[in-house]
């Protein structure tokens, strides 16, 4: 690991102090991998609520791996230290890598990574943790689309070695290179991957949840096809996935593909029932296919 450090660090610049804006179930991974690794981190959200659960998150993830005998008490604490949270941006004017996580919505998106810009240091990385919105349509709005591009880590972030890098229109080789080499460094396996809707993983992951609630519609049994594509060989069901993913995410995911592949992408009814309606969001909100309480 240290010769690989060393390595890269003849190319790139690697980050020492991250941030991370939105403190959602991605949001608190992530915030959780750079504090691991050893980086001070800012968790930026809209409301304290919300950083309180970041930081369970953090709690969650090093819990087990002190479980698992993995990591100390102390070392635990020093890395939770390590994180602050704030409501604004403030120390990150310090930050060489931040890292948006909140809400998959381009507005939102595009508001939150100019006001990011507009704080971090010139020189610093900017990326999106985006699941399938357009990293160029972001890049629309900054002053340094060069230094920005899509990393796309997966749920949940401690266990998902598997991350997608997404090079933008304007996006420099310099930041591809240094968004490869801190996955590496981070222990993940990067795989950079075109800037089209819903990238690799979710473009094929998507239609599969989709189709799996077509045939709720059609009258099948929520635990027997997760049974059934468990016994197939997938770690979890369909349904337990999108629990895990949760229901908002999945369904404005699956959204941003209907919009661009059309017929062979109708969001099943069944979903938009579930977050709309329902607003029965999976594991986070205690229901989704399932109830977790
Ligand atoms: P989440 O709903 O758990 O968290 C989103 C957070 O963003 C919330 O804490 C919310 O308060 C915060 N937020 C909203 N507006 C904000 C603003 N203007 N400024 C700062 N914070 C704001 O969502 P999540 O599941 O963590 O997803 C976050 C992003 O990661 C999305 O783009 C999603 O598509 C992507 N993603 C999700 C998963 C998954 O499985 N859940 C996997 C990979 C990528």
């Amino acid at each position: 690991k240290r010769q690989q450090r060393e390595a890269y660090s003849d190319v790139v610049t690697l980050p020492k102090t991250g941030a991370v804006i939105g403190a959602g179930v991605m949001g608190g991974g992530i915030a959780w991998l750079m504090s691991s690794k050893g980086l001070s981190v800012r968790l930026k959200d809209i409301q304290w609520q919300s950083i309180e659960l970041g930081y369970q998150k953090v709690v969650e993830y090093f819990n087990q791996l002190k479980k698992r005998g993995k990591v100390k008490q102390g070392e635990i604490d020093a890395a939770i230290n390590r994180i602050g949270g704030s409501l604004d941006y403030s120390g990150f004017n310090r930050v060489d890598m931040a890292i948006e996580a909140v809400v998959e919505v381009i507005d939102v998106k595009q508001k939150v990574l100019q006001e990011a810009e507009a704080a971090l240091p010139e020189t610093s990385l900017l990326c999106t943790n985006t699941s399938a919105l357009s990293v160029t349509e972001m890049a629309s709005v900054l002053k340094r689309p060069e230094q920005f591009c899509g990393i796309h880590f997966f749920n949940p972030v401690n266990r998902m070695p598997l991350v997608e890098v997404i090079k933008g229109q304007q996006t420099n080789s310099q930041t591809i290179a240094q968004a490869i080499s801190v996955c590496h460094l981070w222990g993940k396996v990067p795989v950079v991957v075109k800037d089209s809707p819903g990238f690799l993983v979710n473009r094929i992951l998507l239609p599969y949840l989709n189709e799996a609630a077509y045939l709720l519609e059609e009258g099948a049994d929520i635990e027997k096809v997760d049974q059934v594509m468990t016994d197939f060989g997938m770690p979890m069901g369909p349904f337990q996935l999108a629990d895990q993913v949760g229901i908002d995410v999945g369904y404005k995911v699956a959204k941003i593909l209907e919009a661009s592949f059309g017929e062979r992408m109708q969001v099943a009814p069944v979903l938009e029932h579930l977050y709309a309606k329902l607003k029965l969001l999976g594991k986070k909100s205690g229901r989704g296919f399932y109830r977790y309480q």
